[in-house]
């Protein structure tokens, strides 16, 4: 039996990049896939279409509360002829608006903070409850190297991604009766749309900062989500697991 058979998982921001990687796994090991799409229906619907009946894509904005609340709703309903449950959860939707701290504008504080941070924080609270009755479940948050180190030009970024390592400590003591782990996973740099803007010149830079010599596709991050909602994790809660080939350390 695959390792996440009969497991419903919803995963934010699945049609491309860390997201798409995500859905592509976790549907692998055996799970039903709920993931929401914001402003990518085509990647979506292509998506969910090339995956079959199993995953199913739903428009949602994580940073708003309406859409959070109607999201989690269509999925408990969805599910009913399985379960009415959800079983893992990984707040994977993020944005940068990359700057120096006197060129950002309060809109670009703003719109990362609401999308990366408030967006886990409204997720999570909303799965609570089918999770508390399940007495079960797994969130993932998807954090960032930078929520650490700190990073010149993404001072709303890393503090939406260290906040999220906070988040998740705090959620996990107050959800850890209910047998609910929550954890977080902090990639380095992985090649994605998000940074795709950077040069070869800086990319040359960067790769010669890692230890592993290389960046990092989506699977590698995947991968370590994958462990985190499976059986094999069941006694780790509360932990933010770097996935930077060795950048900070
Ligand atoms: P991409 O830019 O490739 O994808 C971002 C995803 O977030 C998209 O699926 C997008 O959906 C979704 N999204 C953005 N805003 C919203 C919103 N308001 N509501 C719902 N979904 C939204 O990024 P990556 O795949 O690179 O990043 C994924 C996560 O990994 C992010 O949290 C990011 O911070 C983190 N990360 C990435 C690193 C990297 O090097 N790439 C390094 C460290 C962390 P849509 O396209 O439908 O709008």
């Amino acid at each position: 039996m695959s390792k996440l058979s009969g497991k419903i998982a919803l995963v934010t921001g699945g049609a491309r990049g860390i997201g798409e990687a995500i859905v592509r796994r976790l549907h692998a090991d055996g799970a039903s896939v709920y993931f929401t799409f914001n402003s990518s229906p085509d990647k979506a619907n292509a998506l969910a279409a090339e995956l079959g009946a199993s995953v199913q894509a739903i428009q949602a904005d994580v940073a708003q509360a309406d859409s959070v609340t109607s999201l989690v709703k269509t999925v408990l309903e969805h599910s009913a002829n399985t379960a009415k449950r959800i079983d893992i959860l990984v707040n994977n939707a993020g944005i940068t608006k990359d700057t120096l701290v006197l060129r950002m504008s309060e809109s670009d504080w703003d719109s990362v903070i609401d999308t990366n941070l408030k967006g886990a924080f409204l997720m999570s609270k909303a799965v609570c409850k089918p999770m508390m009755s399940q007495r079960a479940g797994k969130i993932i948050n998807i954090g960032s190297i930078v929520g650490i180190t700190g990073n010149a030009g993404q001072v709303n970024y890393s503090a939406s991604k260290a906040g999220l390592i906070g988040l998740t400590k705090s959620f996990a003591k107050e959800l850890s009766s209910r047998n609910i782990l929550v954890n977080c996973v902090a990639p380095g740099y992985i090649d994605t749309d998000m940074t795709a803007k950077i040069s070869d010149e800086q990319k040359k830079a960067l790769q010669s900062s890692i230890p592993l010599g290389r960046t990092a596709q989506p699977h590698e991050i995947a991968s370590v989500v994958a462990f985190l909602a499976s059986d094999d994790a069941s006694y780790i809660t509360a932990q933010t697991i770097v996935v930077d080939g060795g950048l900070a350390a």
